[in-house]
């Protein structure tokens, strides 16, 4: 089969052909239809995440139809359109899968990073970390639930039920986030770099009551801000943006370093927090949330032997919404 291959952090990826994989007990074999692109792939394949399985074919928004079934699967018949997302494997005895954050698994195992994942035709995954998806939504149009959706909804949920909430970084999550918390009553004030109209009109087209560059003051405080920008001078500003008691929830797996701050900023009871991962439950929630509030996603496709481009795009902000690689 077809596949991109990351042979070592900081090259780009590699057309290659390599042996169609076989499901073992428990797996199915999909044949991949769309893959969404996202930063976190860029993350690993830049080496800013650690230890990659090498080499790896990326990608964890990863649509399809099952085409065969391995022993003991029972979730799914061939024919079935899955979903699956970045939590591919968790133990279930540790304590963290016992207290149900199996995101936190200290033996997790992630798709796309440990995992091969869905820039290739085809692609094996654990039954249990398939999702159905909702007819309602096309191959490409659903890729991005599958990460941009799920954690970005993990992303909203801890961070409470205030009703004002602040984005910094308007990219493919922000765009699904937006959508869901609306659908939830709630008022979005979306914040961009600094003059990027386009991105400022896109929010307020989302239904944004508010949009802004991140350096400037929001109509009203915070109850809520959600980062999904990978930069650290982001927090002290949504800490400023953010009225007392109130949670700033870091969204992304990785980071530039947080600069040094005054403790006023964090006094009073505001939060800082991150989010790792997802569990079953939040892609369960999420993708039954989906459809019922219409939520839409804005992407741009580029087959599969581009997937470089749209890594390129993705990393220079070039992209309004998802890249999605079709096989
Ligand atoms: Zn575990
Ligand atoms: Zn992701």
């Amino acid at each position: 089969m077809r596949a991109q291959l990351l042979t070592a952090p900081g090259r780009n990826l590699a057309a290659a052909d390599v042996p169609a994989p076989r499901p073992g007990p428990g797996q199915v074999l999909i044949r991949v239809r769309a893959c969404a692109v996202c930063r976190t792939d860029l993350h690993i394949i830049d080496g800013e995440l650690p230890h990659p399985k090498l080499p790896l074919i990326p990608g964890h928004e990863i649509v399809g139809s099952v085409v065969e079934k391995g022993t003991h699967v029972d979730r799914f018949q061939v024919g079935d359109r899955v979903g699956v997302p970045w939590l591919g494997w968790t133990c279930g005895v540790c304590e963290y899968c016992q207290g149900g954050r199996e995101n936190l698994c200290d033996r997790a195992r992630f798709t796309g990073y440990q995992i091969d994942g869905g820039y290739a035709e085809l692609t094996l995954a654990d039954q249990r970390y398939c999702f159905a998806i909702d007819p309602s939504f096309g191959d490409v149009e659903a890729a991005p639930l599958l990460c941009a959706g799920l954690i970005g909804y993990r992303t909203l949920r801890v961070a409470g039920e205030g009703e004002r909430i602040g984005i910094y970084g308007f990219g493919a999550a922000a765009h699904i986030v937006a959508q869901v918390a609306r659908y939830q009553g709630r008022q979005v004030f979306a914040f961009t770099r600094s003059g990027d109209q386009a991105a400022q009109d896109s929010a307020r087209g989302l239904g944004a009551v508010w949009a802004g560059g991140s350096d400037e003051t929001p109509p009203e405080p915070l109850d809520a801000a959600l980062i999904f920008a990978p930069v650290g001078a982001l927090v002290p500003a949504a800490l400023a943006a953010t009225r007392k008691g109130g949670t700033v929830v870091c969204g992304g797996i990785h980071m530039s370093d947080i600069p040094a701050f005054p403790y006023r900023l964090l006094w009073e009871e505001r939060v800082i927090r991150s989010v790792a991962n997802l569990t079953r439950r939040d892609a369960e929630e999420f993708l039954a949330l989906a459809p019922a509030a219409g939520i839409r996603t804005t992407t741009r496709t580029y087959p599969l032997a581009e997937a470089n481009q749209a890594l390129t795009d993705l990393r220079s902000g070039a992209l309004e919404g998802a890249a999605v690689l079709l096989p």
